[in-house]
C-alpha cells in the first residue's frame, strides 16, 4: 500500500536526559503509523532515532532509513527498516532524506540534528524545495535557539520571512497536523537534487 505521506524526522542519536523527549519521539512515531504514513530518518537504532522508528513500526507505519556506511556500526543501522539505504556520504544521506520526504520535523537532538534542520531550512529559503519545516519544542528544549534566532532578526542578519518558513509548536499532534496540512513540494525535488 502506498503511504499517505512521508515525514522526515531529525532527532538525537542519544535519548537525552528527560523522559519527555523519548515520549515525544514515541508520539511522533505513533502518529505517523496511525495516519498510514511513512517515516524517513537517519536509519539508526540509537537514542531518539531508534525510538521514533520503533514507534512508527509498532503503529503499522513504513520506515525508510538512510545511513552513511561509516555510521552503520556507530549508529546501529536499523535492519528492521522497510527500506534501509546505506549510502557513501553524509551529503547523499541528507539529499535522499530531502527527496523522499513531504515535510520535515526536528525533535530534540544535538549537533547532527541542528545541522540537518538548518540545512533543510536554508534550502527552503533558497527555493530548492517548498516543503514545510517544523521544530517540536519539547519541554522548551529549543527556547534558547529560538531566542538567538530572534536576536539575529533584530540584529539585521535575518528577515521575519525566513523565520516564517519554520513552524514551532510544543505538542506533537498539533505540529504534525500543521505540517501535513501545509505540504507542498510537488515538482520541487528535482531542483533540490540539482543544488546539493
Ligand atoms: P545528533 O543530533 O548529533 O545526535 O545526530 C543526529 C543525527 O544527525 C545522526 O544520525 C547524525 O549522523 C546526523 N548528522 C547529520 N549531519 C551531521 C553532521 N554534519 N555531523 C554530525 N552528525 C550529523
Amino acid at each position: 500500500m502506498t503511504p499517505e505521506f512521508s515525514m522526515c524526522v531529525y532527532c538525537g542519536s542519544r535519548p537525552g536526559e528527560q523522559p519527555q523527549f523519548a515520549a515525544a519521539a514515541t508520539a511522533v512515531g505513533h502518529w505517523i503509523g496511525q495516519r498510514g504514513g511513512q517515516l524517513v530518518y537517519g536509519g539508526g537504532r540509537t537514542g531518539l532515532m531508534g525510538t521514533v522508528a520503533e514507534a512508527t513500526r509498532a503503529a503499522g507505519g513504513r520506515v525508510i532509513g538512510i545511513i552513511p556506511k561509516a555510521l552503520v556500526d556507530r549508529e546501529l543501522a536499523n535492519t528492521l527498516c522497510d527500506e534501509l539505504h546505506i549510502v557513501d556520504t553524509m551529503h547523499e544521506r541528507k539529499a535522499m532524506m530531502g527527496e523522499r520526504a513531504d515535510a520535515f520535523v526536528a525533535l530534540p537532538g544535538g549537533i547532527g540534528t541542528f545541522e540537518e534542520l538548518f540545512e533543510i531550512w536554508t534550502w527552503r529559503q533558497l527555493g530548492y524545495h517548498d516543503k514545510p519545516v517544523g521544530i517540536l519544542n519539547v519541554e522548551g528544549y529549543y527556547d534558547g535557539l529560538l531566542g538567538f534566532l530572534a536576536h539575529s532578526v533584530r540584529a539585521g542578519f535575518m528577515g521575519e520571512w525566513q523565520m516564517d518558513l519554520m513552524h514551532t509548536l510544543s505538542e506533537p499532534e498539533a505540529l504534525l497536523n500543521w505540517l501535513l496540512d501545509h505540504r507542498g513540494g510537488q515538482g520541487q525535488s528535482g531542483l533540490l537534487a540539482k543544488n546539493v
